[in-house]
C-alpha cells in the first residue's frame, strides 16, 4: 500500500495531506508545550489562541464580520442541529418552511416537526430527488426557511438559493461548506458537521448571525441553546478540542491556496474533468443528477449493471482508488471529491475509469 491513497470517502473524508502531516505534529508536542493539544485545558492561553484565531480565519474566509456572526464549535454532529434549530426558533404557532433536497432534509423535517408546523416549500422526493427545484412555496412570516446547500447522498447542489426578504435563510453546509464563494451575509445560521469538507469528525461548525439569537426562544435547555454557547464564545463547556485544532489547519490551508475563490476554481477544474468524461461515456457511466443540480462535491453515477458496480468499486480499491461506492440508501457510485481532492485524484479516477470501460 502506498503512504496515501486517494479517498473518495462521503465522510469522514479526505483532508489536506500537509494538514494530516502537521496534526501528527500536534499530536505529539502542541506549539512546544511538552503536551499533546488533546491533553492541554481548553482555558490555557494557547489553546484559546488557536481557537479564537480558527474563528476568525473561518468568518475571513466567509467575508464577514465578528461584529455580526458568532462561530460556535459544538459536539453531536450536523445531526443534533436538526433538533437544536427548530428547539431555539420554531416558536409555538409559527410556521417553518423546509426545503427538501435529499434524505438528509427530511430528517431535518422530521426533528423540526417536533416543535413547530413545518410546510415543504418545494421537495423532488417524486423523483428520487435528482434535482434542486427552482419554486418555492414560501410561507409569510416563517420561522425560518431551511435548505440543503448540498446533497451528500444524490449528488445534487443548490445554485439559487431562494429568496426570503425578512425571513432568516438557514442552510445545512455540511458536505459542501467552504467550497464555493456565496454571498454568505445572506443567512442567519450555517451548520455543518466537519468531517465531510473541512475537518474529523466530532465537531460541528455553527455560524449563526448574532442578532437572530437575540430572538430565540428562552426556554431551552442549557447545551442546545445557541445563547448560552454565543454567551461563552463556544467555550461554554469543554470543546471537541482535538477536532476544532484540525479545523483550524484546514482554515489556514484554505487561506494558503487563496482562499475561498481559489479553492471553488480548484473545485469547479476537478468536477468538470469528471463529468465532461461521464457525458463522453456514451452512457456507460450514467450521472444520476439533473445536469444544472449536479454537486460539484460528490459526483453520483450508474454503470450498465449492479454486477459491473461491484466490480468496478473493488477494481478501484486494487487501483488505490477507494470510497467509490454510493451511499447505501440510493445504490450505484459515488465520487466524492470535497475540497482536500487533488486535482491528480481526478485524473487517477478518469484513467481508471477509461479503463475499465474498455474492459467490460
Ligand atoms: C453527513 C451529513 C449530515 C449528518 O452529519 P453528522 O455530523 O453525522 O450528524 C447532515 N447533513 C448533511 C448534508 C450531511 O452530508
Amino acid at each position: 500500500m502506498p503512504e496515501r491513497v486517494f479517498n473518495f470517502f462521503a465522510g469522514p473524508a479526505t483532508l489536506p495531506y500537509d494538514v494530516v502531516k502537521e496534526a501528527a505534529k500536534g499530536v505529539v508536542n502542541f506549539e512546544n508545550m511538552g503536551m499533546s493539544v488533546m491533553e492541554i485545558s481548553h482555558r490555557s492561553a494557547q489553546f484559546d489562541r488557536m481557537f479564537c484565531e480558527t474563528q476568525k480565519n473561518m468568518l475571513e474566509i466567509m467575508g464577514l464580520s465578528e461584529d455580526e456572526y458568532g462561530v460556535l464549535f459544538l459536539g453531536g454532529g450536523a445531526s443534533t442541529q436538526f433538533c437544536a434549530l427548530p428547539f431555539n426558533f420554531l416558536k409555538d404557532s409559527m410556521t417553518a418552511d423546509y426545503v427538501v433536497t435529499g434524505g438528509w432534509s427530511k430528517k431535518a423535517v422530521k426533528e423540526a416537526k417536533f416543535f413547530g408546523n413545518v410546510n415543504i416549500a418545494a421537495s423532488s422526493e417524486d423523483s428520487n430527488f435528482s434535482f434542486i427545484p427552482k419554486e418555492f412555496n414560501l410561507t409569510k412570516e416563517a420561522a425560518y426557511v431551511h435548505t440543503t446547500s448540498n446533497n451528500t447522498l444524490v449528488g445534487t447542489q443548490i445554485k439559487d438559493f431562494p429568496e426570503t426578504g425578512d425571513v432568516p435563510l438557514v442552510s445545512d453546509m455540511s458536505s459542501d461548506f467552504l467550497s464555493r464563494k456565496l454571498d454568505f451575509g445572506k443567512f442567519s445560521l450555517i451548520y455543518a458537521g466537519a468531517q465531510k469538507n473541512i475537518g474529523p469528525s466530532g465537531v460541528a461548525a455553527v455560524v449563526i448571525r448574532r442578532s437572530w439569537v437575540e430572538q430565540a426562544r428562552k426556554e431551552v435547555p442549557t447545551m442546545l441553546s445557541y445563547a448560552t454557547h454565543l454567551s461563552k464564545n463556544s467555550l461554554f463547556n469543554t470543546p471537541p478540542s482535538f477536532p476544532v485544532y484540525v479545523v483550524g489547519l484546514v482554515m489556514k490551508w484554505i487561506l494558503e491556496q487563496g482562499g475561498i475563490s481559489a479553492v471553488e476554481a480548484a473545485n469547479n477544474r476537478k468536477a468538470g474533468l469528471l463529468y465532461s468524461y461521464m457525458d463522453d461515456s456514451n452512457d456507460f457511466y450514467r450521472g444520476t443528477a439533473e445536469k444544472d443540480s449536479r454537486s460539484l462535491m460528490n459526483v453520483t453515477f450508474r454503470l450498465p449493471s449492479e454486477e459491473l458496480e461491484k466490480k468496478f468499486i473493488a477494481e478501484g480499491i486494487e487501483n488505490d482508488l477507494f470510497g467509490l461506492k454510493g451511499h447505501r440508501s440510493v445504490g450505484g457510485c459515488r465520487a466524492s471529491i470535497y475540497n482536500a481532492m487533488p486535482y491528480e485524484g481526478v485524473e487517477a479516477l478518469v484513467e481508471f475509469m477509461k479503463k475499465f470501460k474498455a474492459a467490460n
